[in-house]
């Protein structure tokens, strides 16, 4: 009894606050959660995890020495990943990155470099920008990544030591001139050796990825693969 009146009671709380889809803002059927079944059709995955080399691993060919990077999602101008990672960002929609851990979590199991992954590592806001936020957009996201993988989730590894402007109009020449200081890495002995994976939100120049994947490297013996969410290409 006292679920069927539960099941009123959220029927009544959607009919006064209806859920809309997370990628096109139509409302969601009630059987759909986050996203309705047409962004989930169309939802623009790069099948990274499936492939030993991908576009992402050969931006920082050469550059760095990554041993494995992915993204989720294409990103695209107006389309269902920019969408989903405009509310995860901005909206407070942080069960969005809850989501999409668990969506790929199948094939996160089964990807080969996952398997030897010691530490899940954030790239890290800067702390004026976490209070104005209120949280990092991609934690929710790191946190079930953890929970499904039994893999560690440390966010106090590396800090953002200063602000930083939109990489997204800069060149892949510019790009080059981030600062070495602009993020710092908490060095103790435990972190010897380790497999980080590093897990940002978009990946456009590379840039940001790139400064912390260098401090991370700082570390002896430390490893370093790369996950984003979506992939901006440029
Ligand atoms: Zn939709």
């Amino acid at each position: 009894m006292l679920h069927f009146f539960d099941k009123i009671h959220k029927n009544l709380l959607k009919l006064i606050y209806p859920d809309y889809c997370a990628g096109c803002d139509n409302l969601l059927l009630h059987n759909e959660k986050i996203i309705c079944t047409n962004c989930l059709h169309h939802l623009p995955t790069t099948l990274h995890l499936e492939t030993e080399t991908n576009e992402i691993h050969r931006i920082f060919y050469g550059i760095l020495p990554i041993e494995q990077a992915y993204s989720l999602l294409y990103f695209h101008k107006n389309g269902i990943a920019q969408n989903l990672i405009h509310q995860l960002k901005y909206k407070k929609r942080q069960d969005i990155g809850n989501y999409l851990a668990e969506m790929f979590s199948s094939e996160f199991k089964v990807a080969v470099s996952f398997k030897t992954v010691d530490l899940i590592v954030p790239v890290p806001l800067h702390k004026k920008r976490l209070y104005e936020r209120g949280y990092n957009q991609i934690d929710t996201f790191c946190q079930t990544l953890s929970q499904e993988l039994n893999i560690p989730y440390d966010k106090d590894v590396l800090v953002r030591n200063e602000y930083l402007k939109s990489q997204t109009k800069k060149s892949k020449i510019e790009r080059r001139e981030v600062k070495s200081t602009l993020f710092s890495v908490q060095k103790n002995d435990a972190l010897k050796g380790q497999h980080f994976l590093l897990v940002d939100d978009v990946l456009t120049t590379g840039a940001t990825i790139e400064a912390c994947a260098k401090e991370l490297l700082s570390i002896p013996n430390a490893k370093v693969s790369i996950l984003t969410l979506a992939y901006a290409q440029s």
